[in-house]
């Protein structure tokens, strides 16, 4: 059987390679319009603040590695379009592949702010492998050393480091009042704080209007709360599902505006699956199918469908939301819902926040965290939960991923038996202290 596999990223490389290893006799083909395959995206911001040197460093596996593994991967070539009924993808240049089996792992793409200007020398979005390569090749030729970053997102935030690591003056531009608004405002104060010591200013509730040329330095960014210079802007406001192949293939596409699948990572058509950024996932906690573009779901439900066109049945048995970034010496991690979603889930979210030290006061080091825990008032069942802090809030916040994703209410999780020693923890850790302050509010 023939298999196409349209989207080199992570989401894409992951099925290739599983369903080669499962079934060796697949003849499969992956496809990538870009010049790079199987690379971590989520390191590029470590590569530009010059932490990984060599972009070869990002890369996973070579075209050469999967060919010996049997998976032919071909670079700079774009799927323009899929016959459905003759089982053909055209490419541009006309040559047609065939297939059996189709992939789907186009990924999704940055959103442009639609601004006059948005496509001068200097400004950069960054999602794939040459953004990156272009963003460093251009900081070290800039002159007046200064970047804006438009939007305050996690991926805004992790290049606020990566430009201050490479001795930029950064200034951040955010339509929102707060940075990061997945984690309540609260929280957030740490995280001004954090931007505020790195010398990093952000200029909240303000609207880019336009980018031209600029004087002193390369460009000036024009918005509601003035004009700024800098050599480099970085537009990182969000990103969309890539589906354009998938609309014009008459494939069903989700509420949220990505491909719709089952927990097999099958789409509306049988032969077609997707996987990663441009599809859905199974939300277990919200009980929805959502949109988020993360790149370890991307490999999980690149493994499972791998399997399954492999003939191995296999489900992606959802996510509960985890996430986390860093910010200079914070750690910045949520899972589950927030109000907001808790709500439109048909839940009655009550909630806490405590703020406590991670280990005892008497052992050295700054370890004070912020910990917000979301629950169910009707059933008691955990929904969410936020965490900031120097030390132990990813692990935390894992923690109660892993409760979550088992369907726990917040009573046991208040004595949940977890490891203690004072080194990494107090008797009672934060997370049984939240949850037990929780059970309180619940009555
Ligand atoms: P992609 O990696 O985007 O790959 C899709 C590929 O499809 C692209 O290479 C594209 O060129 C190709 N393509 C699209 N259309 C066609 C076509 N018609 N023909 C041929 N090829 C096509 N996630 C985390 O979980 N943790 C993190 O810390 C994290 N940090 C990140 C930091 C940054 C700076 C960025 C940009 C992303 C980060 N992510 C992180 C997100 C993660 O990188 C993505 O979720 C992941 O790459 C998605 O994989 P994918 O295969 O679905 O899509």
């Amino acid at each position: 059987r023939r298999v196409v596999v349209i989207g080199g990223g992570a989401g894409g490389p992951s099925t290739a390679a599983e369903a080669s290893r499962r079934d060796p006799s697949l003849s499969i083909t992956m496809i990538e319009q870009g010049e790079y395959v199987s690379y971590a995206a989520c390191s590029m911001p470590y590569y530009i603040g010059d932490l990984i040197k060599d972009e070869s460093k990002l890369i996973a596996r070579t075209p050469e590695k999967f060919r010996e593994g049997g998976v032919d991967v071909r670079t700079g070539v774009q799927a323009e379009g899929v016959d459905l009924k003759d089982q053909v993808v055209t490419l541009v240049g006309g040559e047609t592949l065939p297939f059996d089996v189709l992939v789907l792992a186009t990924g999704a793409r940055p959103i442009l702010p639609g601004i006059p200007g948005e496509d001068l020398e200097g400004v950069f979005t960054l999602k794939q492998l040459p953004d990156a390569i272009g963003i460093k090749k251009y900081l070290r030729e800039i002159k007046c050393r200064k970047a804006i970053i438009v939007g305050a997102g996690f991926i805004g935030m992790e290049m606020c480091e990566a430009f201050v690591d490479a001795g930029v003056e950064t200034t951040m531009v955010n339509m929102g009042k707060m940075p990061v608004p997945r984690w309540d405002p609260e929280l957030g104060q740490l995280i001004l704080e954090s931007l505020k010591s790195h010398r990093i200013k952000l200029l909240a509730e303000t609207k880019s209007l336009a980018i031209e040329k600029g004087g002193s330095c390369n460009l000036r960014l024009i918005t509601n709360n003035g004009h700024f210079e800098a050599d480099l802007i970085l537009l990182a406001i969000g990103v969309r599902p890539s589906v354009g192949l998938a609309g014009e293939m008459g494939l069903v596409l989700g509420r949220t505006g990505a491909i719709s699948v089952n927990l097999s990572q099958r789409t509306s058509h049988p032969s077609v699956y997707a996987v990663g950024d441009c599809c859905e996932a199974f939300h277990r906690v919200s009980k929805q199918w959502t949109n988020v573009p993360l790149g370890d779901i991307a490999n999980k439900q690149g493994r499972v469908a791998g399997q399954n066109l492999a003939g191995f049945p296999s489900i992606f048995p959802g996510i509960v939301g985890a996430q986390a970034f860093k910010l200079f010496d914070l750690e910045i991690a949520a899972t589950g819902l927030d109000e907001r979603e808790a709500i439109a889930a048909g839940y009655s979210p009550v909630s806490t926040l405590i703020w406590g030290e991670v280990v005892p006061l008497s052992l050295p080091g700054e370890t004070r965290l912020g910990l917000k825990l979301l629950a169910d008032k009707s059933t008691g069942l955990l929904l969410g939960a936020q965490a900031v802090g120097p030390h132990g809030a990813v692990s935390r916040i894992n923690t109660l991923s892993a409760a979550l994703w088992s369907g726990l209410p917040v009573e046991e999780v208040g004595y949940l038996d977890l490891a203690y020693a004072p080194p990494f923890s107090r008797a009672w850790d934060l997370i049984h202290i939240a949850a037990q302050d929780l059970m309180k509010e619940m009555g």
